[in-house]
Formats: structure tokens, C-alpha cells, sequence
């Protein structure tokens, strides 16, 4: 089943419901960062995490998940754009602690910490910044908090990320429910309900549940409907040109120093592991141009 992510609204305006199934783009970034199952599953989450959320703002800013905390893991980053890009890391892909109680335990693997949200105009301008406490380190749960304290929005969130024996993700999803101003009290008890007698997210994408089956399934008792459908991808926007851009900015005398020693540049991107290499030419290209600029 392809990666995708679905809106919809439900009880006259007062409900809003998002889905998504995100295997690929999630077995994506185990691939890219090569990460241990445990630290895939947290990945994994924070990916999913971060394209809910986003599709839930402003269609002119960029959604930022950052984890600072004391776990094996040593936190992790994720943003995603209103058009579905997602890009992500962890500091330290091989965590794997033992598994505990049969599960992964991405909670023991985040550890203590904050969860920090961004929302960056894409345009540039000033940016919106909100840091809570990590609740149990298992991400979904801190997402919640975060959307009931920060926001004000009663939030039910699931997140999944099913890891094969083999280390593949064999599936990846998540919903997002929220009850918006009008809502009663009992849709919001309707809704906890639901999503408490649901299968975990990542069972319902392996049993084959598209994004809107699986908001079919968790608002079989509200009257619904899909507002918008999108695809979702594994995506950086790092690039030769901006790699370049921040060797220019280093200045002349820092790049006249390479030139003289190591005679290239060898970058990596955080985001995306991406490998970039810039050559004893192009650094002089980059050199020329800098003291034509200037
Ligand atoms: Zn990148």
C-alpha cells in the first residue's frame, strides 16, 4: 500500500481526524541513517508524528519535532512541509535497548528530556516555539500532551511502527483525532473510547487499512467526511547548491585554509544522510566567485 495521508472533518466542523500510513517513507530512513530497530521505531513515530501534525497548520509553514533527552538514543529531529515532505534523524541510530514487556521500548531508548515544536513560515519570518516535558518518551503520548497543554486541543494520537525480524519496517502509520470549539463532552468521551478499543496503529496499516479505512474504522459512530487526501515522502531539501552556499559563507580565509590542507570539502547532511563532495576546482570556483563579489 503507498504512503498517504488523509483529512477529514466530522460532527458538523467539530471533529477533525487525520490518517496516514507512512511504511515506505519510514523503511526510507531506517535505510538512509541504517538505524537499530528500536531507534527505526522512534524514527519512525517522530516522522509520522511531525506529517500529522503539520497537516494541521497553516499551508505556509514548516512543522519541527525536536527531542532533546538523557536516552541511549540522545534525541532526535523531524520536520515536515504542508505538501508532505518528511525528513528526520536520530542522534545515535544504533540504539536498541532489551525490548520490554515483548515491545520495543522507545520510551527507554528517548529516556528523559523535553519535546520542542516549530513552526517555521516557509517564506522566512519569525517562527512559533514551544518546549514541554517529554511525558513517557514514547512520543505519540508527548505529541498528545503537547497538542492538549500547548494548544488547547483535546488530542488523541496514535502512532505505529511495526519493525520486522529482519530489521524492514513491515508498517508504519498514524491518526490524529481532535475535538475543535462546539464539540460536546460526549463526543470527546465517544472518541477517547474509540481510539481506546482500536487496534495499534501499525496493525491497522498491516491489515491493509488505507488512511481513510482507518478513520472509517476509529469514527464509525460520527458522521464524517474526507477533505483532503495527499501523498507522503521521505524528502531533504539539502541540495549541491546549499552545500555550496555554506562553504561561501565560511568566508575567504577558512576556504583559502582548505585549500591550502585537505584541499576538498566532505560534507554530510544530518537530515537525510546524504554525501556531498566538493572538489579542490570547486572550491576555487567558490573562492573566485566569493572575491569577484565582494
Ligand atoms: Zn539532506
Amino acid at each position: 500500500m503507498a504512503d498517504g495521508l488523509v483529512r477529514a472533518v466530522g460532527a458538523d466542523g467539530t471533529v477533525r481526524a487525520l490518517a496516514a500510513v507512512t511504511t515506505d517513507l519510514v523503511d526510507e530512513a531506517r535505510r538512509r541513517h541504517g538505524t537499530a530497530p528500536t531507534a527505526t521505531a522512534a524514527l519512525g513515530r517522530a516522522l509520522t508524528g511531525a506529517l500529522l501534525l503539520g497537516a494541521t497548520i497553516k499551508r505556509d509553514e514548516r512543522l519541527g519535532l525536536e527531542i532533546s533527552a538523557d536516552g541511549p538514543l540522545r534525541g532526535l529531529l523531524a520536520d515536515a512541509t504542508p505538501a508532505g515532505d518528511v525528513r528526520g534523524f536520530v542522534y545515535e541510530p544504533r540504539a536498541h535497548p532489551p525490548p520490554r514487556g515483548g515491545k520495543l521500548d522507545v520510551g527507554g531508548a528517548v529516556g528523559r528530556g523535553t519535546l520542542c515544536v516549530t513552526r517555521v513560515p516557509l517564506a522566512g519570518g519569525s517562527l512559533y516555539r514551544s518546549v514541554v516535558p517529554l511525558v513517557s518518551g514514547e512520543i505519540a503520548e508527548d505529541l498528545a500532551s503537547y497538542l492538549v497543554g500547548s494548544e488547547q486541543v483535546p488530542s488523541a494520537l496514535a502512532l505505529g511502527v511495526f519493525v520486522e525480524p529482519d530489521g524492514r519496517v513491515g508498517g508504519a502509520g498514524g491518526y490524529l483525532l481532535q475535538t475543535l470549539p462546539g464539540a460536546t463532552l460526549a463526543m470527546g468521551e465517544l472518541l477517547v473510547r474509540a481510539v481506546a478499543r482500536a487496534p495499534q496503529a501499525s496493525e491497522l496499516v498491516r491489515s491493509g487499512l488505507e488512511p481513510a479505512a482507518m478513520l472509517s474504522l476509529l469514527l464509525a459512530a460520527v458522521p464524517h467526511a474526507v477533505i483532503g487526501e495527499q501523498d507522503v515522502r521521505f524528502r531533504c531539501r539539502c541540495s549541491p547548491a546549499r552545500v555550496a552556499r555554506a562553504v561561501v559563507a565560511m568566508g575567504r580565509a577558512e576556504i583559502q585554509d582548505i585549500l591550502a590542507k585537505e584541499r576538498r570539502v566532505d560534507a554530510q547532511c544530518e537530515f537525510c544522510a546524504a554525501r556531498y563532495h566538493l572538489d579542490e576546482r570547486s572550491l576555487r570556483d567558490l573562492l573566485a566567485e566569493l572575491t569577484n563579489g565582494s
